[in-house]
C-alpha cells in the first residue's frame, strides 16, 4: 500500500505536459497563471468526481427525463493566499456558482511556520469546502488552514484539499494531522531543500504567478 493513502496524484498526459511547461524557469507570469488555471481545472475534474446530487425532472426538446444536478452553491472554494488564488480561478471555471472563503497566511522566514493575516469564510452549513494551495511543502500552511476550518465548525468529512505539488515531508505532516482528508495534486516531488522549497518544484508559486520576488 502507498505511504499516502489519502493522496491522489492525477495520472494524465495533459496534466504532465502542462506541469512541465509550468515548472520551466523561463515560463512568464502570464503563461504561468494560464497553466495554473488549466491544471486546476483538470484536477478539479477529479476532486469533484463524487458530489452530493439530487434528481430533477426536466424536458428535453424530445421528451421528459430525470437528470442529476449538483447544488454548486453548497461548494466553497477556499484559496490560501496568495498563490491559491490562481488555482482557485481554474476551479471556479468548473463551479461558477460556488462560494468563496479566503485564508491569508505567510510563511515566517525563520520559523517557516504560517502567520495568519486573514480568515473569512461564509456561514458554515453543510457545504463542501475545497481548500486550494498549490505548494504542499512543509504541510504547515495546509494543516493550519484546515485546522481553522474545523475550528470554525466544518466537519473533516466536508473538506478536500487541492494542491499542485506535494513534498513527501509535507504530506507526512498533513496526513498525521488530518488522516481522513483527501488531497489531490498534479505531482509528488522528491523532497524539500534546507529553505523548505520543493525540489524539483517550480520555485515560489506566488512570485512566479505575480512576477514578484
Ligand atoms: N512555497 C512555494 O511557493 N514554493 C515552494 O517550493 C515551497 C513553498
Amino acid at each position: 500500500m502507498s505511504e499516502f493513502p489519502t493522496l491522489t496524484i492525477l495520472q494524465h498526459d495533459l496534466v504532465d505536459h502542462k506541469m512541465t511547461l509550468l515548472r520551466k524557469k523561463e515560463t512568464k507570469p502570464h503563461e504561468f497563471g494560464q497553466l495554473l488555471r488549466e491544471i486546476a481545472l483538470l484536477i478539479g475534474y477529479e476532486i469533484t468526481r463524487s458530489l452530493d446530487t439530487k434528481q430533477i425532472s426536466i424536458e428535453t426538446p424530445m421528451s421528459k427525463t430525470i437528470g442529476r444536478v449538483v447544488d454548486e452553491s453548497q461548494i466553497v472554494i477556499v484559496p490560501i493566499l496568495r498563490a491559491g488564488l490562481g488555482m482557485a480561478e481554474g476551479l471556479h471555471k468548473l463551479l461558477p456558482a460556488a462560494s468563496f472563503g479566503h485564508i491569508g497566511l505567510y510563511r515566517h522566514h525563520e520559523t517557516k511556520k504560517p502567520v495568519e493575516y486573514l480568515f473569512k469564510i461564509p456561514p458554515v452549513k453543510n457545504q463542501l469546502f475545497i481548500v486550494v494551495d498549490p505548494m504542499l511543502a512543509t504541510g504547515n500552511s495546509a494543516v493550519y488552514g484546515v485546522d481553522k476550518l474545523i475550528k470554525a465548525g466544518v466537519p473533516a468529512e466536508r473538506i478536500r484539499f487541492m494542491a499542485l505539488l506535494v513534498a513527501p515531508e509535507g504530506m507526512r505532516t498533513f496526513q498525521k494531522a488530518h488522516p481522513t482528508i483527501p488531497v489531490y495534486a498534479a505531482a509528488l516531488d522528491d523532497k524539500l531543500d534546507k529553505n523548505a522549497y520543493i525540489i524539483p518544484g517550480l520555485g515560489d508559486a506566488g512570485d512566479r504567478l505575480y512576477g514578484t520576488e
